[in-house]
């Protein structure tokens, strides 16, 4: 999962980055709203935490142009101005949640995670499931039948975005996009070892195995055990 922060306070900018990281997310970080907004319009986020009040390109502008290009990306925005009229405002040209400084991280995360679920499932559920394998959006846990399965954060986002698209063939470059922030040409070999970690963990002793590799092409999660 892919999440941009658009904020000029050093401080605010570099403790949302580090705690997302940390909580297995990709994290793209700009301090101004004129690279804000070109990131906005041309990459590809899950997510878009967005500060109102920026010293180029304000935050409404950002939001609007988005909106106005049919992107439909979740955006969280933040605001030091805790006055009713921004927050509708916000809410009225597209935002789908705010924040008001100062806020407790738990409560951002908590936020974060509610927007991701409503953005990529179509469903309130806040479990994943494919089989007897259930990942716990809220709590953070994986079980697999009975067995409790310990991942790391890295692991979770990567079993995360297979079970999202489960059945589907992700390419290496997909999966280093959206779980680590790295390109093709970086070393791949990360993203398998990974996987050899996850598929350790969620299949070694079951007899169906979910997670698959398609040679030349990439990984897949599926149910229907082709081995
Ligand atoms: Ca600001």
């Amino acid at each position: 999962m892919k999440i941009l922060i658009v904020e000029d306070e050093t401080k605010i900018g570099d403790y949302l980055k580090q705690g997302l990281s940390e909580a297995g997310f990709v994290v793209d970080l700009t301090r101004n709203g004129l690279d804000g907004h070109h990131l906005a319009m041309t990459e590809s986020y899950d997510l878009i935490i967005l500060d109102v009040m920026l010293p180029d390109v304000d935050g409404w502008r950002i939001l609007q142009s988005l909106r106005e290009a049919d992107k439909s990306v979740p955006v969280l925005f933040l605001t030091a101005r805790d006055s009713v009229e921004d927050r509708v405002k916000g809410l009225e040209l597209g935002a789908d949640d705010y924040l008001v400084k100062p806020f407790a991280f738990a409560e951002l995360l908590a936020r974060v995670r509610t927007l991701l679920r409503r953005g990529a499932v179509p469903t309130t559920d806040t479990t994943l499931r494919v089989a007897d394998l259930e990942l716990d959006l809220i709590r953070h846990r994986v079980t697999r039948g009975k067995r409790r399965i310990p991942l790391t954060a890295k692991e979770f986002a990567l079993l995360e975005l297979l079970m999202r698209r489960q059945g589907e063939v992700l390419p290496r470059s997909l999966i280093a996009s959206q779980v680590w922030d790295m390109n093709f040409d970086s070393d791949t070999n990360v993203i398998d070892v990974a996987i050899r970690r996850v598929r350790a963990k969620i299949d070694d002793g079951f007899d169906t195995h979910l997670i698959h590799t398609v040679r030349g092409m990439g990984y897949t999660l599926d149910a229907t055990d082709e081995a």
